[in-house]
C-alpha cells in the first residue's frame, strides 16, 4: 500500500464518464434537480463527498451532498425551499419533503489565509467562512475518497488526491498531514474509524499511526457534536465493528469513559461480551429496518458501570437496591453529559428499563402484573432478554416473562398470584368485619 502523503496537485485528474462507474440512476432526483438548477444558472455544480463514494462501490447513498462556487445567499435564492444553517460552517439545506440535500459553496483553506477563519490553541477550526474555489475546496475534505467530485456538466469525476485508487483499493487516507487534519478537526478520527467499520476499508497506515496519541483531542470537542457522531458510529448498522475500532485505536474513552473502565477492569470478559451481543441484536435491526433507539443503545453501554456503582451506593448508604440503582442511573447519565450529551427524552425512559430489570424479579402482585402496561415493557423485555443471554441473569426469569405474555387474563392473573391475594384479602376483611360483631 502506498502511504504517502496525498497532496491535491495544481489541477485535478479528470475521469471522464467511460471510464467509471457511477450512474446518475443512483442519484436521488431531488439531489439532480439541484445539481441542474446550479448548473442552468451558469455555476458550477458537483456532487461531492459520501454520495460519490458511496455510488463508485455500489452502496445506496444516505445522503446527497452539493458542491458549487454559489455562494449561500445565492443558493438561498435559487431554492425557495432552502435555508441557510451553520456556524462554523454556513451552508444550504434544500429541502424536499424527508429529504435534505445539503449544498455548500467552495472554500479557501490555505494555511496563511486569515479572511473568516480562526483557531483555537490546539489547532482546532472554530470557523471557516472563506469561500473559494475547488482547487482550494479540497483541503476541507477530510479523507481522500471523500474528495472526489461529480461534474453535473459533462458526468466526470475529478479526483485531487488518489481518492480513486482509494476506493478500488478500500483505503481511508487523511488528504495531507495526518496530525495537522486530526488536529484541525479531531471528530476525523471517529470519521475514520466509523467509515472504516461502514465501507469494510483499511485505514492507511500514517492516517491510523497518530489516532492513540491524539484521541485526547476529542475531550475538546463539543458533548453535541461528539454525541452525533457515536449515533452514527452505533446507529447505522456497523456497531460491533465501530467498537472494535474504537477499541483498537482507544477511542471509546473519549465517548463513553464509564463503559471503557468498565471492560478494561472486567477479568472475566462479561462487560465486553454483553455489549456486543446488544450491538450485534442493534445491527441486526437496522439491516432488517427496525427501529431503533439511542435509549437503548445508552442503556447497553451504561448498564455495568450503574450496576456497579449501585453497588458502591448501596453499600456504603445502605439504600434499598431499586433506590441505589436510580440514584447510580442520575449520577452516571449526569457524568457522560459531559463526553457525549445524552437528550433527557432518551435519559428518562432509559431509567425506566433499568429499574425495570430488578422490578421483573418480583413475579407476585398487583405490581408485578402492572409492568405488562407499562410503557417501556417492551424495551425492558427485550433488555431482559439480552442479560438472559448473556447469563447476566437467569434464563429462567425470562422465559417467565416471555410466557406470561402469552396468557389469558385470567391465567395471568393466577400466574402473579392476583387471585389468592384477593382472596387473602379478603378472608382477612371478611374475619375483621367479623369480629366487632363477634364482640358486641
Ligand atoms: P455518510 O453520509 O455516509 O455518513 P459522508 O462522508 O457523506 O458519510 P457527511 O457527514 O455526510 O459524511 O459529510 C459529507 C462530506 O463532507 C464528507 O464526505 C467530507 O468530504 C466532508 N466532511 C464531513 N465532515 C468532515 C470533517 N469533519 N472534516 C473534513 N471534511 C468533512
Ligand atoms: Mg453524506
Amino acid at each position: 500500500m502506498n502511504d504517502t502523503e496525498p497532496q491535491p496537485s495544481a489541477g485535478p485528474t479528470i475521469v471522464p464518464r467511460p471510464e467509471h462507474n457511477l450512474s446518475r440512476d443512483g442519484i436521488s432526483s431531488n439531489a439532480l434537480k439541484v445539481l441542474y438548477r446550479l448548473k442552468n444558472t451558469g455555476h458550477q455544480a458537483f456532487l461531492v463527498g459520501g454520495g460519490v463514494r458511496d455510488l463508485l462501490l455500489g452502496l445506496n447513498p444516505k445522503d446527497f451532498d452539493v458542491a458549487t462556487d454559489a455562494h449561500p445567499e445565492e443558493i438561498r435564492k435559487l431554492f425557495r425551499n432552502s435555508r441557510l444553517i451553520g456556524r462554523r460552517f454556513r451552508l444550504a439545506h434544500v429541502r424536499f419533503g424527508r429529504e435534505v440535500i445539503e449544498v455548500v459553496t467552495f472554500r479557501s483553506s490555505a494555511s496563511g489565509i486569515t479572511g473568516d477563519r480562526q483557531h483555537s490553541d490546539s489547532g482546532r477550526i472554530l470557523r471557516d467562512n472563506v469561500y473559494g474555489t475547488i482547487d482550494e475546496d479540497i483541503w476541507r475534505r477530510d479523507f481522500t475518497v471523500n474528495a472526489l467530485y461529480y461534474n453535473i456538466t459533462d458526468f466526470s469525476i475529478w479526483d485531487y488526491t488518489s481518492g480513486m485508487a482509494d476506493v478500488a483499493s478500500r483505503t481511508m487516507r487523511l488528504i495531507g498531514d495526518p496530525r495537522t487534519r486530526y488536529r484541525e478537526d479531531p471528530v476525523r478520527m471517529l470519521r475514520a474509524v466509523r467509515l472504516a467499520a461502514k465501507l469494510d476499508f483499511e485505514i492507511a497506515k500514517d492516517s491510523a499511526s497518530p489516532i492513540r496519541e491524539l484521541g485526547k483531542l476529542l475531550r475538546d470537542v463539543p458533548p453535541a457534536r461528539l454525541y452525533d457522531e457515536t449515533i452514527k458510529l452505533f446507529q447505522s448498522g456497523h456497531a460491533v465493528r465501530s467498537l472494535e475500532l474504537l477499541q483498537e485505536f482507544d477511542l471509546l474513552r473519549y465517548l463513553f469513559p464509564h463503559t471503557a473502565t468498565a471492560i478494561n477492569s472486567d477479568q472475566t470478559g462479561k462487560v465486553l461480551k454483553f455489549i456486543y451481543e446488544g450491538l450485534t441484536n442493534t445491527d441486526r435491526r437496522v439491516q432488517e429496518d427496525e427501529p431503533v433507539t439511542p435509549m437503548f443503545l445508552y442503556a447497553i453501554m451504561l448498564w455495568y458501570p450503574i450496576l456497579d456503582l449501585a453497588q458502591r451506593i448501596r453499600i456504603g448508604e445502605k439504600s434499598s437496591e431499586i433506590e441505589a440503582l436510580l440514584d447510580a442511573c442520575d449520577e452516571l447519565v449526569a457524568e457522560q453529559q459531559a463526553y457525549t450529551s445524552y437528550p433527557r427524552r432518551f435519559s428518562i425512559p432509559m431509567k425506566d428499563v433499568l429499574v425495570m430489570q430488578r422490578r421483573f424479579e418480583n413475579r407476585r402482585g398487583v405490581r408485578a402484573h402492572r409492568l405488562l402496561n407499562h410503557k417501556r415493557f417492551r424495551a425492558a423485555y427485550d433488555f431482559l432478554l439480552l442479560r438472559a443471554h448473556c447469563k447476566e441473569t437467569d434464563s429462567e426469569l425470562a422465559e417467565w416473562w416471555t410466557e406470561v405474555q402469552t396468557l389469558s387474563l385470567r391465567a395471568q392473573r393466577e400466574a402473579f398470584s392476583l387471585e389468592r391475594q384477593r382472596s387473602s384479602k379478603r378472608r382477612r376483611a371478611s374475619r375483621q368485619e367479623r369480629k366487632p360483631r363477634a364482640s358486641q
